[in-house]
């Protein structure tokens, strides 16, 4: 059997018949940045999730970058991370001017540990960034607190996290600002790139607009230099068609992972994903620890079966941050994880006879 880790062309098999003539409507109208269909993705996008604005941008690190240059984040400035990410998330935070500070992960979670963001607070520090890694909200409240007590925002990466929830609240509207990409592998995925930032508050959102185009008032009246980061028409209508099936695809996700988990809880040396009470986890990605995790992805792919690490390094450990100086010591938990961590197929279409099939082979492997 021959399993992808995710499967878009099954995706696209099943919904083709109305995304042809979505993508037709657009080449017929002839708008092709911004306008009617990306207005609609994101009036329906911002009504989903329960934000009051949202601008449609060109990707999810344009996102990142954008939101936090709205917010006047910029040279002299700290921003906190977690050290387990895409690098999207950091390198927005140098794109904007300002140093990037790392702090280690959750052992359970993998999302950015609480307790040790304090003590990397600075007079320079202005933000926090924490990602709803692989789908599964970050504990936001402690992360309100601080900020609220050191007068930072707070900007949230929900690139792999559509629809999450932190206690009643949907990922991306609990911060200042909250940043989705519609990468096509994301849970919402355009057909190129795209991306979002959502937010309430109504002033940071006509900057953020401004910004993604040029600073624009209007054509050729601009109030300050911005970048060029808009979304394209084509990917507003996909987005637009997808967005109503995204319920089901997040309820098949999640079916899906429980089903992984029951059948491969009594597997001695295998660390089911932990889904903490406060969270509604979306599952971007079913991410396992297990020992000999090398040895078991070559033999998972002989068996036809990928399977992906997210992320093999670090933030901190890349070669990218050698100036910062650390070593792999100033973060155990992310740094250790590395070796250890497999993120196995998942995705809407994935069959439970795909995942028995996945199961077992991880079972042959243990020999159990
Ligand atoms: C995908 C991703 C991004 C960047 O999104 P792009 O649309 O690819 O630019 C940022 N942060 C995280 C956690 C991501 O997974």
């Amino acid at each position: 059997m021959k399993i992808p880790l995710v499967d878009l062309k099954a995706q696209y098999q099943a919904i083709h018949n109305e995304i042809l003539p979505a993508i037709h409507d657009v080449l017929e109208a002839g708008e092709f940045i911004n306008g009617k269909y990306v207005a609609e993705f994101e009036n329906s996008f911002a009504r989903s999730i329960g934000a009051q604005y949202c601008i449609g941008v060109g990707n999810g690190t344009d996102a990142l970058f954008i939101a936090m240059k709205s917010l006047g984040v910029g040279p002299g400035d700290e921003v906190i991370t977690a050290a387990n990410s895409f690098i999207a998330t950091s390198e927005a935070i140098t794109m904007c001017g300002a140093k990037v500070v790392f702090a280690d992960v959750d052992p359970e979670t993998y999302n950015i540990n609480t307790a040790i963001i304090e003590e990397k607070i600075t007079s320079k520090t202005r933000a926090i960034i924490p990602v709803h890694l692989y789908g599964q909200p970050a504990d936001m409240d402690p992360i309100l607190e601080l900020a609220k007590k050191y007068g930072l925002y707070v900007v949230e990466d929900a690139a792999q996290a559509h629809y999450a929830a932190y206690k009643e609240r949907i990922a991306g509207t609990i911060g200042e600002a909250g940043c989705f990409s519609f990468y096509p592998g994301k849970n919402l995925g355009a057909y190129g790139d795209a991306g979002a930032i959502v937010t309430n508050n109504e002033r940071l959102a006509s900057k953020i607009r401004m910004m993604a185009n040029h600073g624009r008032v209007s054509k050729y009246d601009h109030e300050f230099e911005g970048v060029n980061s808009r979304m394209d028409a084509v990917q507003g209508a996909v987005l637009n068609v997808k967005l109503k099936h995204m319920h089901s695809w997040t309820t098949k996700r999640q079916d899906a992972a429980d089903l992984y988990t029951g059948l491969l809880k009594n597997i001695a040396g295998i660390v089911t994903p932990v889904v903490r009470e406060y969270a509604k986890h979306v599952y971007h990605l079913y991410v396992i620890r297990a020992p000999f995790r090398n040895k078991l992805q070559d033999f998972l792919r002989s068996k036809g079966i990928a399977t992906g690490v997210h992320y093999p390094k670090a933030l901190p450990n890349l070669l990218a941050y050698k100036y910062l100086d650390h070593t792999a010591t100033d973060f155990p938990v992310a740094s250790k994880n590395e070796g250890e961590i497999l993120s196995l197929p998942i995705y809407p279409e994935l069959t439970v006879e795909q995942i028995e099939y996945i199961v077992n082979c991880i079972r042959t492997f243990f020999h159990v």
